[in-house]
């Protein structure tokens, strides 16, 4: 039987991080946990299924998107749902009084798990010009903000940016695989 030779290589720090990042680059190292992760977060990104909920002038921007000059549909987004039950992505498009805030948050609680909110223009994001008793001074007091979209109103394609942004956050996303959440 040959003999077997083994030969040490000793690498400096400089050689081994060369090396490590070409094979970072040539190999997918993974773990199911991950890939699984990924492909969830995949999917999510590419089909958020919005309410139909509109406050005040913002709403007629926010269904601008859906028509066809703006065509959301291009991007997987146009599934506008009439039941919270159904929807997944809330876009507080106006002004929320102090009256509508509770019926706001009944409909995010009525959402489906994971879910996610994109605050949309001035008044949605600080109260905008109504700074007064009667109108609540943001909408994050109430509810989980993801991307906030200024302006007085925002055009259809800052929703749009906002939109795709907030896809950016949920592709990083992990662990919420299996939230489900309780059932309402
Ligand atoms: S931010 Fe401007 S456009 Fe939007 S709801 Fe308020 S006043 Fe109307």
């Amino acid at each position: 039987m040959a003999n077997k030779v083994f030969y040490e290589v000793k690498l400096s720090p400089e050689e081994e991080k060369i090396i490590r990042a070409h094979l970072e680059r040539a190999v997918l190292f993974t773990t199911l946990d991950k890939a699984v992760n990924w492909a969830v977060n995949w999917g999510r990104k590419h089909s958020f299924w919005p309410a139909t909920f509109g406050l005040a002038c913002c709403a007629i921007e926010m269904m601008a998107v859906a028509q066809p000059r703006f065509d959301i549909s291009r991007l997987g987004y146009e599934v506008f749902r009439a039941s919270p039950r159904q929807a997944d992505l809330m876009i507080v498009a106006g002004t929320v009084t102090m009256k509508m805030a509770p019926v706001l948050r009944q409909i995010y609680d009525q959402m489906s798990e994971p879910k996610w909110v994109i605050s949309m223009g001035t008044c949605a994001n600080t109260g905008g010009k109504y700074h007064n008793y009667a109108v609540l001074q943001g909408v994050d007091q109430i509810v989980p903000v993801d991307i906030y979209v200024p302006g007085c109103p925002p055009r259809p394609e800052s929703l749009i940016y906002g939109i795709l942004e907030l896809a950016k956050k949920v592709e990083k996303e992990t662990g919420r695989h299996f939230n489900l959440g309780p059932y309402r």
